[in-house]
């Protein structure tokens, strides 16, 4: 066929192959299919699917689809299809490759496999000596730089993004030593067991301090807004694989892990970057910088674990990456103090939602609901994402900074619960945690409304901890109004658009320390209240039966991302007012969630890598 030579080689990438949920073996098969065979048979125009050799395609994308514009819920595929392999095993397929065209976001032609970037290859080259089930690292090379001559590194905060910045920096031959206020996670899991148990917060070792960061207790979501296929993206999901996720992770059109695939990732990092050489610092708050002329040289740590009664200790590094996470209010306030660039940032807030996870999935999948089963189905747990606009009708009336306010769903939980993430025993603010089968009763997810700068006037007196002083404002009075003990204020979501005090018992909630029927309706000014309620109503005529008896709002969702930003220059990460200093992750206003907060510390660790002489490619 005219136009096809030297297209007997190569890849085809066919999207957009739809299979009907009815006739899939289900959401943890990523192999090949007869109805997958079937669906690229009709995308080549191939007359006779069960001819098609399995071992010339490969999935590379699987996600559910159960929107209600479609006929039936479907799950939707990316296959790569190898062209050598296709015509060595069914050679009678020449004739209708030869005629394949090109088709925008359904069919394209890669004349050979795509070749993973440097960075991917880079991370898999470095990663591939290690064996996460025995532990072992076979391929470090210390020749990179001699011992005594090794730039020292400080990276603080040992989340997502501090844990890659370390990766990359030890990986390239840095003296790294990495300080986490918090507990590893063996120990972390039994101060979080306590605190559901009974009552006791740590205040270095809970939802948001300790090893992992604030994610480890968490959802453990891998959707980003940053590009699934980014280089970096790709580079971050490849090594959590490596580390022991499971590699469905791949090719999952929504992945995620839950807490426990992420206890076990966590521990396999841990002990890879110690046989790299980076010293790890458990119970070690960072409680100062050392700086001289506006250069950073080291840092105070408190620690209190390793030398018991000692107070404090000065250490000294050629470099400071700060990873703290955006619940370090005290870190915070030290770099107001040291006159740090940082400027308040946009972010949100609202109520936590929780229905029975039946109901979710009745009002999503409709008949195919049952099909469900806790997890251990076919079809995966429900879940749902809402953005809605509110009060451009008012826009009038309304200052100008509160025209159209986004209210959308945020870290929504499927088969999850909800948790404490407080710090402060005072405060109370929650989020949404679950395990890897998403198997629990419940549904939840934040309902939250953007806030700006503008929305922070009345605390601007702390300059640009304004966002943190709104946030610990909801928090001190959910805390009040829940009566103490953690108890979270509770209201049906029938009482919260109604304006009235639920008196009838509540619905059961997943949160383990007790709620109580409380005015939520009262908690946050008017324009969040309004368009919260506003979009609940909008969210009900998409969603019918998410007003439901059933309902149950949690007060307060605060911590959605970090309320400040800390000025950094673009390409050396390094921040604008202190030399030395890298503030990366979500903490610093560069990242939303665990993958964001990852790519962020692993090109942060390149830049910083570059400036020391350690690393000279570009990435
Ligand atoms: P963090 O993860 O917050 O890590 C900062 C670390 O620094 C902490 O371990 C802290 O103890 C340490 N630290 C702070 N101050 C100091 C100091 N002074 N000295 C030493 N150490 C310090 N995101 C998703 O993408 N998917 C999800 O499903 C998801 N679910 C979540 C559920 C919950 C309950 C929570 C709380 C968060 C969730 N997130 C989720 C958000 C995600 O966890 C964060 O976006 C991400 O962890 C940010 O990474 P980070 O490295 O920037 O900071």
């Amino acid at each position: 066929v005219e136009g096809s030579e030297g297209r007997e080689s190569g890849y085809w990438r066919l999207s957009k192959l739809a299979v009907p949920a009815r006739d899939d073996p289900g959401k943890d098969f990523t192999g090949i299919s007869l109805p997958l065979l079937q669906a690229i048979a009709k995308a080549i125009k191939f007359p006779v699917a069960s001819m098609l050799p399995d071992e010339a395609f490969t999935v590379i994308r699987k996600s559910f689809d159960a929107r209600k514009v479609l006929k039936e819920p479907q799950f939707t595929y990316t296959v790569d299809m190898d062209v050598k392999k296709l015509l060595d095993m069914e050679p009678r397929a020449w004739d209708f490759i030869a005629r394949l065209e090109p088709k925008l976001g359904a069919v394209e032609y890669m004349p050979k496999e795509k070749l993973a970037s440097d960075l991917v290859s880079m991370l898999n080259a470095s990663n591939k000596g290690y064996d996460h089930e025995l532990g072992i690292r076979d391929t470090y090379n210390d020749s990179i730089c001699p011992q005594d001559k090794k730039p020292r590194v400080a990276v603080i905060g040992s989340g997502p993004s501090g844990l890659f910045a370390s990766l990359v920096l030890g990986e390239l031959g840095a003296d790294v030593t990495l300080l986490e206020r918090g507990q590893p996670v063996e120990q972390r899991g039994r101060d979080i067991g306590a605190l559901a148990v009974r009552r006791i917060l740590q205040s270095e070792s809970n939802f948001c301090f300790g090893e992992g960061g604030a994610g480890t207790w968490s959802d453990g979501k891998l959707v980003t807004r940053i590009g699934r296929n980014t280089d970096g993206v790709q580079a971050v999901m490849q090594t959590f694989v490596h580390f022991g996720a499971p590699p469905n992770i791949l090719v999952d059109g929504k992945p995620h892990l839950g807490t426990d695939k992420l206890v076990p990732l966590l521990r396999n990092f841990r002990h890879h970057l110690r046989e790299l050489g980076v010293t790890i610092r458990f119970n070690a708050r960072v409680d100062d910088l050392i700086v001289e002329d506006r250069q950073v040289k080291g840092i105070v740590v408190s620690d209190s674990e390793l030398r018991p009664g000692s107070g404090s200790q000065k250490l000294s590094f050629d470099a400071v990456v700060l990873a703290v996470g955006h619940s370090a209010r005290d870190t915070y306030n030290m770099l107001q103090q040291h006159n740090v660039d940082m400027s308040p940032k946009s972010f949100a807030v609202g109520l936590r939602i929780e229905h029975p996870q039946e109901l979710i999935n009745s009002i999503q999948y409709s008949e195919l609901a049952a099909e469900v089963q806790k997890g251990r189905g076919r079809i995966p747990v429900a879940d749902y994402k809402i953005v809605k606009s509110v009060g451009e009708k008012n826009a009038e009336e309304l200052d100008i900074a509160e025209q159209s306010r986004s209210c959308y769903s945020f870290c929504m939980c499927p088969g999850g619960q909800v948790v404490l993430t407080s710090t402060d025993p005072s405060e109370l603010c929650i989020n949404g945690m679950s395990f890897s089968r998403r198997a629990s009763k419940w549904a939840n997810s934040a309902l939250v409304v953007t806030v700006s700068s503008h929305d922070f006037k009345p605390f601007r007196s702390h300059g640009p901890l304004a966002g943190v002083e709104f946030q610990r404002e909801f928090e001190r009075r959910a805390a009040v109004m829940g009566g103490g003990n953690f108890v979270v204020p509770a209201q049906r979501v029938t009482d919260f658009i109604s304006n009235r005090l639920s008196v009838t018992t509540l619905p059961p909630s997943s949160y383990r320390l007790g709620v109580r029927p409380s005015k939520l309706h009262e908690l946050f000014p008017p324009y969040i209240t309004e368009a919260l309620q506003q979009s609940i109503i909008m969210i009900d005529r998409e969603m019918p039966g998410f007003v439901a008896k059933e309902a149950l709002l949690h007060g307060v969702e605060t911590r959605t991302s970090s309320p400040l930003q800390i000025s950094r220059y673009g390409e050396t990460y390094e921040s604008t007012s202190l030399q030395g200093l890298y503030p990366i992750g979500e903490g610093a206003g560069y990242a939303g969630g665990i993958l964001s907060a990852a790519v962020d510390g692993m090109y942060c660790g390149f830049a910083l890598a570059k400036q020391l002489s350690l690393f000279h490619g570009d990435i």
